[in-house]
């Protein structure tokens, strides 16, 4: 809170001091018309158990206050703010909680559910420690899988020992988005560094939790090529710490830093044939001879679309479709049948960026007629 000028007015929020595209006037709108008794959205997907048996999960977005490492400076590609509301209460939680059940039948199909909280559930500032109670006795009672999201500093032991009480078996994936503190700090200002988690791992194994990752393809300011060289290590960084590693393909969120990098032309997002390579390239770390080490999820979300993942237009449903069963069957025959003359396009264009001086990479708009992409005038 600041008070510049002495004052008997109560201070206000610097954030919202700030020029930032959640304070404009299109955002607080949208913000203002949230129902605050109905959850962002429900939806239950086919997933698998920690033992590897396909199952049915159900995901909960609730809505909230967000994330508190927004209110004061926000990951550069984090579109979360557009789904909140300020004066979300415990109660309105409960509301959302109840919609949902009914909504999925009372949860009786799932094994397993997801509370995405848009932020971190563990964390007081965002939730109400009754509700945080809540959810883990909840899902215990039910007697379904808990997976919830956190940044690493909520994970110590005081509040794991606590959360354990209530419920003995959990996963918790956290958003590390790189395996690089220089990425972390000037690409996704994540604001913590890879020590943060390392410590919140120990934590998360002395407490014997399920540790789920997630690692970003292609942060802003770094070309496809490099990317695709950068998102390999992280991989193999994470795999021994990581029960599960997810990989996150940028997609454009409106009002975030990504969003004016995309549409000033200085950012496009991944190639679906990119996540194809990585999934190959990496296959034998996560899934050895000899057993499986993580389970590798990748999941693009607006995939084929102009602001997700994306090949030629033509092939596009046909790749992601393909990525998305790798998660489920993990065997690589998913990607033996593929193929299209926008391939070669994109091995040219990772090619150049690993060996060509160009930190954003050569890349041009690839949804654009080639004789429209060099007409400047
Ligand atoms: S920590 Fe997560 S929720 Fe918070 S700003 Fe970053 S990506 Fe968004
Ligand atoms: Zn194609």
């Amino acid at each position: 809170m600041v008070n510049l000028i002495p004052s008997e007015k109560p201070g206000v929020k610097l954030h919202y001091l700030i020029k930032a595209p959640e304070n404009t006037q299109w955002a607080l709108e949208k913000k203002n018309s949230w129902d605050a008794s109905k959850p962002a959205t429900v939806y239950v997907t086919p997933e698998l158990t920690k033992e590897g048996t396909p199952c049915k999960a159900a995901t909960v977005i609730l809505r909230t206050k967000g994330c508190h490492w927004w209110w004061s400076s926000g990951c550069t590609f984090c579109g979360y703010f557009n789904d909140t509301r300020d004066d979300v209460t415990n109660e309105d939680l409960h509301n959302q909680w109840n919609y949902s059940m009914e909504k999925l039948n009372n949860f009786e199909e799932v094994e397993m559910i997801k509370v995405y909280t848009s932020g971190s559930l563990l964390e007081d500032r965002e939730i109400p420690i009754q509700f945080q109670e809540f959810v883990l006795k909840e899902t215990h009672r039910l007697g379904k899988h808990l997976v919830i999201e956190s940044r690493t500093e909520q994970l110590t032991s005081k509040k794991l020992t606590w959360a354990k009480k209530l419920n003995p078996n959990f996963t918790v994936a956290i958003g590390l988005e790189a395996y690089d503190d220089e990425v972390l700090r000037f690409h996704v200002n994540k604001g913590f560094s890879l020590k943060s988690w390392h410590r919140a791992v120990e934590q998360l194994k002395n407490h014997e939790l399920r540790i789920k990752a997630y690692l970003m393809f292609k942060p802003p300011f770094m070309s496809e090529g490099e990317s695709l060289t950068q998102c390999i290590k992280w991989v193999k960084a994470v795999v021994e710490d990581s029960d599960e590693i997810s990989i996150n393909p940028m997609n454009i969120q409106r009002g975030t830093i990504i969003d004016r990098l995309y549409r000033n032309g200085d950012y496009r997002p991944p190639w679906l044939w990119s996540l194809v390579e990585l999934i190959k390239r990496v296959h034998k770390f996560v899934r050895p001879e000899n057993g499986e080490t993580s389970r590798l999820i990748v999941h693009p979300t607006a995939a084929g679309k102009p602001r997700g993942a994306h090949n030629c237009g033509k092939c596009d449903v046909e790749v992601a479709a393909a990525i998305e069963r790798y998660s489920v069957s993990r065997t690589l025959d998913e990607f033996s049948d593929l193929s299209c003359e926008c391939f070669s396009r994109w091995k040219e264009e990772v090619y150049s960026d690993q060996n060509l001086p160009i930190p954003i990479g050569v890349g041009l708009n690839r949804r654009n007629k080639i004789e429209k992409l060099f007409d400047f005038y």
